[in-house]
């Protein structure tokens, strides 16, 4: 292998045990893994801009000559003002933090050059804070590019250039072994290294900045290609025990089907049957079921929860928040105990003895079906015989907490996995987040079901929303205002929530409004929704917890405020709780004005469309895969060069690499997947 990745970092210049401890904070421990820490932006310190051309937001270097050292203003607001002349115009230097010996350094007539951000005044072009140097030689040019390296602390841009100057230097006494076939007149991995590293100054930079230069697409294709090595690995390694064989002996799903208040769609018996097939195997299945928002997944997973039922396993069906894991045990609970069939629930709130009791049931397999929230796979929960586990909601499930639940069977095989999710995922995230699933997609909603009408309304109108709101609940309808916030704050969310609860409760005379928010306990929480379900409220006052899951068909009027603060996605999963009746339905959106021009592009697509995945698309585009997937937490989609869906064109190539590596240099697939793993979580094989 390669020397570079034996080379430690103490080997370079500047790096002893504390410099070392903080590369490792970065998940750098050797000179290849630095060499992977690739910058984030470039500067162009290439050339003197003449200040006469100073663009305002420009970064650029200036060069000229000091023509007034000052200092304006008094006590905090003190700042030293600089202006510098080069012949073709004056700009001003402003910092506000500068030591006495620093203002008597600069003298009249010094050559200074500066780089930094161009804010242009009315009259003048000003730096704030720029870096800057006496110029002693008139051509002192930087060669390349200047890199600005991904840093939040410890490690300066100045250092992080020295460290990967000598990175390169091994770089080129030592190339790394080109795992991906290489063709003429490509990168190769050693030269796009370099380039990225140490772009020449007619690069080109806006290629750069969209990520699509050939030496960030080679780049790309790689890490892209190890990605998909390690998510086969990981169905592989899935798939090395065996799983129950579930066949439904007592037609328990049939009988279930028939008992219900409505026919299922086509799409929902489809998806059912494309289940049923893959538990009657051995081969553990791993099925991503996607499905708008009322798309009806819970009715699926039901029916196939009642197959491992009928062959004698037990079902664990898990979700994110124990709302909707609650949602999920009355749903459940209805539909099964007219079957005879024992159901546990066990959630972080369940504690003490009523915890000991759950955990014995579950052990002893007295439950046949567990419901409830990740806590259903710590320590202490050991099924008797579990074959089958449902994961609603995926995305806030990482890859690895999904296996850990599939192994603790109680035996030596491996349980079936389902995971259903409302949030539709573009087919190109899906290739490159779910490589290791089969997918099934629920493409069709229940008949009668309207389109929910969406409009864009200005606060500055709320008075009359509020109207629209009170004739609304006159009419018997259900209405819910929903308060979002931008910080993930849950005592912040709830003090928004409390601020238009009282604001509407006041206004809406005569009219029972309640309130949800994420500072409740479950308990209060659960009770406020089963009477707002039982129509004892009107109108919920609630923040974004009730985004997955809740179901309230009589609801038909949805105000969100401050939509602008929510991703599509988000909004699309939100208004997806009304519209689930036969009654038309609406959603307002009550933006702050004045609305960006962005945010207004984004507030139109929930206009024009009601369609899933659509909107998760246009959210994709928009936003970016961490935050559509929301896996920002888990760091699944954090990759270092590859970009979605900028790099969606390689996928195809991606797969047909991975491929033949695996036919044809199956001992480089370890080498190609511990390259670009490091210690992150984007990687099955960590
Ligand atoms: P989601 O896919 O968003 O989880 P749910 O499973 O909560 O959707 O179903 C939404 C609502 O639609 C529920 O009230 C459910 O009972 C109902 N439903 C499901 N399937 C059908 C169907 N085929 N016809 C009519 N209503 C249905
Ligand atoms: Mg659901």
């Amino acid at each position: 292998m390669s020397g570079i990745v034996t080379q430690s970092l103490e080997s370079l210049r500047g790096v002893g045990p504390k410099m070392a401890e903080r590369l490792q904070r970065y998940g750098i421990s050797n000179v290849e893994d630095l060499l992977f820490h690739l910058p984030l932006r470039y500067q162009d310190r290439t050339q003197v801009t003449p200040i006469g051309a100073l663009q305002d937001g420009a970064e650029v270097v200036i060069e000229g000559d000091v023509a007034l050292v000052s200092v304006s203003g008094g006590g905090r607001r003190r700042s030293l003002i600089v202006k510098l002349q080069d012949g073709t115009g004056t700009a001003t230097l402003r910092f506000f933090h500068f030591s006495q010996a620093q203002k008597n350094a600069l003298q009249q007539g010094d050559r200074l050059r500066c780089f930094g951000t161009v804010r242009r005044g009315a009259q003048q072009a000003e730096m704030i804070h720029p870096e800057y140097r006496r110029s002693i030689h008139i051509s002192d040019n930087e060669e390349s590019l200047t890199p600005i390296y991904p840093s939040t602390e410890g490690v300066s841009q100045g250092q992080w250039r020295k460290l990967s100057d000598q990175a390169l230097s091994v770089l080129a006494k030592h190339p790394p072994e080109e795992l991906l076939p290489v063709r003429e007149n490509d990168y190769g991995l050693s030269s796009a290294l370099r380039f990225l590293h140490r772009p020449p100054p007619e690069a080109d930079q806006q290629a750069l900045r969209d990520g699509r230069h050939p030496a960030q697409l080679r780049l790309a294709l790689e890490e892209l290609t190890a990605h998909q090595l390690s998510m086969r690995e990981m169905r592989a390694r899935s798939r090395e025990r065996a799983a129950p064989v579930l066949r439904d002996s007592k037609a328990l799903s049939q009988h279930f089907l028939k008992a219900l208040p409505f026919e299922p769609t086509a799409a929902q018996l489809r998806v059912m049957e494309e289940i049923t097939a893959d538990l009657a195997t051995e081969k553990p299945m791993l099925r991503l079921v996607q499905g708008d928002v009322g798309s009806g997944k819970t009715v699926v997973a039901a029916a196939a929860a009642l197959i491992a039922i009928a062959s004698g396993y037990q079902v664990a069906v898990m979700a994110p928040t124990e709302l909707l894991a609650e949602q999920h045990r009355r749903n459940f609970a209805g539909w099964f105990s007219p079957l005879n069939i024992s159901q546990m629930w066990l959630a972080g709130s369940v504690k003490g003895q009523k915890r000991e009791q759950a955990l014995a049931a579950i052990e002893s397999g007295e439950a046949s079906l567990v419901i409830g929230t990740h806590a259903l796979f710590q320590d202490g929960v050991e099924f008797a015989h579990l074959g089958l586990v449902i994961v609603d909601e995926q995305h806030r499930f990482g890859v690895h907490q999904r296996l850990a639940l599939s192994e603790k069977t109680g035996g030596a095989w491996r349980a079936h996995q389902l995971i259903m999710t409302a949030t539709p995922i573009p087919r190109t995230l899906s290739m490159v987040a779910y490589a290791d699933l089969d997918c099934s997609i629920i493409d069709e909603l229940p008949p009668g079901r309207q389109p929910v009408g969406t409009v864009l309304i200005d606060n500055q109108r709320r008075q009359e929303i509020i109207e629209r709101v009170a004739i609304a609940c006159r009419e018997g309808r259900q209405v819910y205002w929903v308060c979002t916030l931008i910080e993930d704050s849950d005592t912040l969310q709830a003090q928004a929530a409390e601020s238009s609860f009282a604001e509407l409760a006041e206004a809406l005379d005569g009219i029972a409004v309640a309130m949800v928010h994420g500072r409740m306990k479950a308990k209060e929480k659960d009770a406020v929704m089963s009477a707002f379900k039982a129509g004892h409220y009107q109108l919920l006052v609630a923040t974004t917890v009730i985004e997955v899951g809740v179901d309230v068909p009589n609801a038909t009027l949805m105000i969100i405020e401050n939509p602008e603060r929510l991703g599509l996605a988000q909004l699309h999963q939100l208004r997806g709780r009304v519209g689930r009746g036969s009654a038309a339905s609406h959603c307002v959106l009550l933006y702050q004005s004045p609305l960006g021009q962005q945010s207004r592009a984004r507030l139109q697509v929930m206009r024009e469309s009601n369609d899933g995945f659509y909107i998760a698309e246009e959210d994709l585009r928009q936003r970016g895969p961490g935050e559509v997937l929301g896996t920002r937490q888990t760091g699944l989609m954090e990759f270092r060069v590859a970009r979605l869906p900028e790099h969606e064109h390689l996928l195809e190539e991606v797969q047909e690499i991975a491929e033949a590596l695996q036919q044809e240099h199956p001992q480089w697939v370890q080498a190609l997947i511990r390259r670009w793993a490091g210690d992150r979580q984007a990687f099955a094989n960590v």
